[in-house]
Parts: structure tokens; C-alpha cells; sequence
């Protein structure tokens, strides 16, 4: 390709929105421009990479025995209304009607179309397993879209969906893809962790994320300081604390706190640590508010929250009017003494003793509170988050302590089960000659997103350094004075072919611009290796080499210049 006859868009100056690096090379370097919030159209230079994202990902996924396929974007609502995520989906799905006022919706995952598809098309144990995938684009309505494509409203999707005779199948054909996806984030040049996402009664093998771990990602991993071990945090035990509960060594004592409304303040107030202190938060429960407690300097998980019987499940606080007909006070007063609604106390709170509460009255709290003698009738549970440097405690034991990252998550492995074959009826016959819904498992990557998380991790202050496997060319080719050296002319021409006919995806940039230029949109667009060929080094017969990732120039042979850089493949990232 020559840069004069491509587009080449790159700017000089990001958008303001864009907050983080990999959003503002994305349009710096020309890969992408913005249509509507959330919603991009890709360049040729972004759908080059974008491309190169998905070969792997679909050579990997044939690899593995999946069967590609391609569903529609827009979806009945029959179909939806089968699986009763019509109601439950909200606002992320974008619904329309068609001239004749039939509700479809933009298709956000195809959980319900893949299905429909299974049940009438497999009727026996002998056509399974089955993993039938696709590439394609999907549409939530996100609440808040942002930092570009890492969480667009159009993004590009594979999603696959396994079909197993019964739970041993749909485990093997989960750990079929969870090796997939391994092979894929190598290939792809990204440093993953699978982390496990999900306590629920399966066991921790029932669902993992693939995060690549980056500052600006949106979710809170926690990694071990001993081995791979990684969880997101909302999942991670705690451990419990050590130790008895000290006997009450004061008196309940109100003191004045007025104008306190956070941790913060009252320790202030009364000079004590948030560590002697305690937090209750009033939540909607399904018999009417409960009470929450958890230690001043611990944070609540809703995860864990959910997870209760007594409180409903998305976690909600309570508005202030229920805070007040349940405790007479506002959010900041509440504490546990005399309440009279269910109490549930994290079981690090539970071994307090001696400390400081909300007194259930404006601008008062309690000092030297003690369970049992002050408060009784509460039950105790895990409610709160693991925190830097505690155990690392999963069901296989410890792993050292908790590191506390930021993940974005690029993929994700699910057992489904029988949900959606049992809405939907798909079911098979079993060697037995018995019907049984069949057992599915559904693995998404989010292709799009993957182009911004490995910019994410791979950049420097220049520009892009893309691994090579998804760059958008190999190499480039930087000609000095061409317009007024033949010489040069020709032997970036020829260079230019002999790349070519090697295999290589070479971009020659002929724009007749001031080096400089040329050198830092290259850098900018990351190309891996680049060829700078002027009239100096020609008289010796040499060019100059320079890798994306190095800082020095190389003086390469011109006859030997095509083996040099098939040596160099792989050497960046
Ligand atoms: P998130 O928690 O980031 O919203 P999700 O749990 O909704 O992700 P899945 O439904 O599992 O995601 O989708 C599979 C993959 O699609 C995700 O792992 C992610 O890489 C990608 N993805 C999800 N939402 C978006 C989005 N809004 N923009 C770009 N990629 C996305
Ligand atoms: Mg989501």
C-alpha cells in the first residue's frame, strides 16, 4: 500500500472526550471516527487491525471444532417474550417496531436465535456436542458509553454457544473453549488472566472473564502475589478473623457529633480510627428494609449482599423517607442499637467491641457499643470486600495474598445449563430414546474491544506499538528526498515489490512529506518495522532498520535487507 493513495487520517490533536490513551490513538492514528455516541465507523487503517482480531479468533474457534455461523442483528420479540428476557432485559435492549408495528430488537447477544435454531434443526444425542459460533456486530443501548470502542453501543462480538447431552459434555466443552481462549490471547499479544467470575453453586469453574490487566480498566480483579490465581473482587472470600470477640471494656456512652455525615467526619469528631467505628446501610429487603453492617474502613459487597435471602437482588439502599420511618433518622445517624428491622453484621464487624455508632438520632452517635450486651437478634454474614494484602483464600486453598488490579474484560466463558434450552424447549433424544433439554454453554469475545485493550497495553509516548500478529502492516518503508533522488526512487520501489512478493504487508509512504512527518506518523500508527532508505546510506548500499520497540537505528546490507527482516519477525511483540 502507498500512503499517497491511502487514507491515512492521522490527527495532530485527540477529542476532548477521549479520556484514555488507547480512545485517543484510536483516533489520533486514524483508526477510527465517531457516528453517534458509542457508535464508530472503522478506517481503513482500524479495519485492517480489526480484521487481523477476528482471523485469529476465528482460526482458533475452527480450530477447536466450532462451526461458524452467522445470525441476523434484528430479532423477533417472540422469540424474546420465549425466554422472558423481552421483560427483564431493560433498557440495553434496543427495542423497535416494523411498518406494520411488530416488535423486534437489536440483537445484544443471541442466546435466544442460537437456540431456536438448535431445537429445530438437532433432534438426537448423536448430532452433539455442538458448538455453532459467529462474528458479528452487536447493539446494547449502554447507559454510559465511553473511552471509544472498549465500551461502545455497537461493538463487534464472537459468541459461541456449546450443545452438550448432559453436564459432563457442557464442562468439556467449556474447557475445549477456555483453551481456545488461551491460545487466542497469546496469539493476540495480550497478557490475560482468567479470572473466575462467579461463586454461584456450580463452583468456581462455572464461569471466567479474560481481563486484560490495565490501569484504565473499568473492573476491580483481584490477582495473587504467588501464582495465576485471579478473581474479580465482588467474588473473593474473606477470610474470617481471628481471634474471639473482646469482652465490653466501657459503658454506651451518646455524644454529640454534630454536622457528621461520613466515616471521615466522625473520626475526626471523636479522634478515633475507622477501624473502632462501624457503618450501617439500610437496604430494600423482601420483607421491608434491612440493616447492613460492616467496619468503618471496609467497603460493602453488593455481590455478597445479593447473595442474602432477606434483601432483593439488584441491591438497592433505601430512599432516605424509608431510611427515616426505619430508624427516625437520616442515613448518616443509623445505627444498629434499637433498630427494629432485620440486622446483618459483616463477620469482621461481629468481633468488634467498645465501638462507635450511629445513635438512630440527628447529630449523636454512640461510643463503646458492644454486641450482645447493646445489640442482640443480628446474624452475621460476609458482606464486605477483600482489601490489598489479606489471604488470597479460594476453594483450592490459599494463594498467597490479594493484589488489587484493574481488569478490562476482552472474553468471557459461561456455563449456561438448561436455562434457555428449558424456556425454549430444545430438547433431544437420549440414547435411551428419552427427551432431555440439552446443556449449553455460552463464550463471548468482544473483538472491537480487543483493538482498544491492546492499545491500552501496548503503546508508548510516540504512538501505537502494535504486537505484530494484529499490526496493521509489517513494515514500512521511509524514503529520504525521493522526489529529487532517482536512485532513492528506485530503490524504495523495488524494495516496495520484493516485500510484497515475500509476503509481507509493507506500507511505502510516497506522500513526498518532510521526514520528520513520515517518521512520527509511523510511529503514531505503529507499524512494527520500519525501512528508512536515503541517498547517504545507498552510496554504501545500506538502509537503516529501526524495530518499533527499540530506540536505535540498525545499518542493514540493501541486498540482504528481505532475510533481515524475516529474522526480525517476532521480535517485537
Ligand atoms: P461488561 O461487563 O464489560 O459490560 P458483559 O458482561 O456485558 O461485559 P458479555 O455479555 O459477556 O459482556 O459480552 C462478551 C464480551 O463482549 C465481553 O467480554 C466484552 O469483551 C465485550 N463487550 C461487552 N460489552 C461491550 C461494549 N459495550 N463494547 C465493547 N465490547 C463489549
Ligand atoms: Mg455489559
Amino acid at each position: 500500500m502507498r500512503t499517497s493513495r491511502y487514507l491515512l487520517a492521522t490527527v495532530k490533536e485527540a477529542p476532548n472526550d477521549a479520556e484514555i490513551l488507547s480512545h485517543q490513538l484510536m483516533i489520533r492514528a486514524g483508526l477510527i471516527r465517531r457516528v453517534a455516541a458509542g457508535i464508530y465507523s472503522w478506517l481503513p487503517l482500524g479495519f485492517r487491525v480489526l480484521k487481523k482480531v477476528e482471523n485469529i479468533v476465528r482460526d482458533e474457534m475452527d480450530t477447536s471444532g466450532a462451526q461458524e455461523i452467522l445470525m441476523p442483528g434484528v430479532h423477533p420479540a417472540e422469540l424474546w417474550r420465549e425466554s422472558g428476557r423481552w421483560e427483564k432485559y431493560g433498557p440495553e435492549l434496543l427495542r423497535l417496531n416494523d411498518r406494520h408495528g411488530r416488535e423486534f430488537c437489536l440483537g445484544p447477544t443471541h442466546e435466544e436465535v442460537v437456540t431456536d435454531i438448535v431445537r429445530s434443526e438437532v433432534q438426537s444425542y448423536r448430532q452433539l456436542p455442538a458448538n455453532l459460533y459467529q462474528i458479528q456486530w452487536k447493539f446494547r443501548d449502554e447507559i454510559r458509553p465511553r473511552f471509544g470502542v472498549m465500551r461502545g453501543r455497537e461493538f463487534l462480538m464472537k459468541d459461541a454457544y456449546s450443545f452438550d447431552i448432559d453436564a459432563e459434555g457442557m464442562a468439556e466443552s467449556y474447557r475445549v473453549m477456555y483453551e481456545a481462549y488461551e491460545r487466542i490471547f497469546t496469539r493476540l499479544g495480550l497478557e490475560t488472566r482468567a479470572v473466575a467470575a462467579d461463586s454461584g453453586a456450580i463452583g468456581g469453574d462455572h464461569s471466567h472473564e479474560f481481563h486484560v490487566l490495565a490501569d484504565s480498566g473499568e473492573d476491580a480483579i483481584a490477582v495473587s502475589t504467588t501464582d495465576n490465581t485471579a478473581a474479580n473482587i465482588e467474588v473473593v472470600q474473606v477470610p474470617s478473623p481471628d481471634g474471639e470477640r473482646p469482652a465490653p471494656g466501657v459503658d454506651m456512652a451518646s455524644v454529640d457529633t454534630p454536622g457528621v455525615h461520613t466515616i471521615n467526619d466522625l473520626c475526626k469528631a471523636l479522634n478515633v480510627e475507622p477501624d473502632r467505628t462501624i457503618k450501617t446501610l439500610i437496604v430494600r429487603g423482601v420483607d421491608g428494609p434491612v440493616a447492613l453492617v460492616i467496619r468503618g474502613d471496609h467497603e460493602l459487597n453488593a455481590v455478597k449482599a445479593e447473595h442474602l435471602e432477606q434483601v432483593i437482588k439488584p441491591l438497592e439502599f433505601a430512599s432516605a423517607e424509608e431510611v427515616k420511618a426505619a430508624s427516625g433518622t437520616d442515613p448518616g445517624s443509623v445505627g444498629p442499637v434499637g433498630l427494629k428491622i432485620p440486622v446483618i453484621v459483616d463477620a469482621w464487624a461481629s468481633v468488634m467491641s467498645d465501638f462507635v455508632a450511629g445513635a438512630n438520632e440527628a447529630n449523636k452517635h454512640l461510643t463503646g457499643v458492644n454486641w450482645e450486651r447493646d445489640v442482640s437478634g443480628h446474624t452475621v454474614a460476609d458482606l464486605r470486600m477483600i482489601t490489598e494484602g489479606e489471604p488470597f483464600v479460594t476453594s483450592s486453598g490459599t494463594h498467597g495474598n490479594v493484589e488489587l488490579r484493574r481488569g478490562i474484560e476482552v472474553g468471557h466463558v459461561f456455563q449456561l445449563g438448561l436455562t434457555y434450552s428449558k424456556a425454549l424447549n430444545a430438547e433431544v433424544l437420549t440414547d435411551k430414546g428419552k427427551t432431555t433439554p440439552v446443556y449449553m454453554g455460552c463464550y463471548g469475545i468482544g473483538v472491537s474491544r480487543i483493538v482498544a485493550a491492546s492499545i491500552e497495553q501496548n503503546h508508548d509516548e510516540n504512538g501505537i506499538v502494535w504486537p505484530e500478529a494484529i499490526a496493521p502492516f509489517d513494515v514500512c518503508i521511509v524514503p529520504i528526498g525521493m522526489k529529487k533522488s532517482e536512485a532513492v526512487r528506485a530503490a524504495c520501489e523495488k524494495l516496495y515489490e520484493d516485500l510484497k512478493a515475500n509476503g509481507f504487508d509493507v506500507l511505502f509512504d510516497d506522500r513526498d512529506e518532510r521526514p520528520g512527518v513520515m517518521f512520527s506518523d509511523m510511529e503514531l500508527i505503529g507499524v512494527p518495522h520500519r525501512v528508512v532508505i536515503g541517498d547517504r546510506g545507498l552510496k554504501e548500499n545500506r538502509y537503516e532498520y529501526r524495530g518499533r520497540n527499540k530506540s536505535e537505528n540498525e545499518d542493514v546490507d540493501a541486498d540482504t535487507i528481505i532475510d533481515f527482516l524475516k529474522s526480525r519477525r517476532g521480535t517485537i511483540l
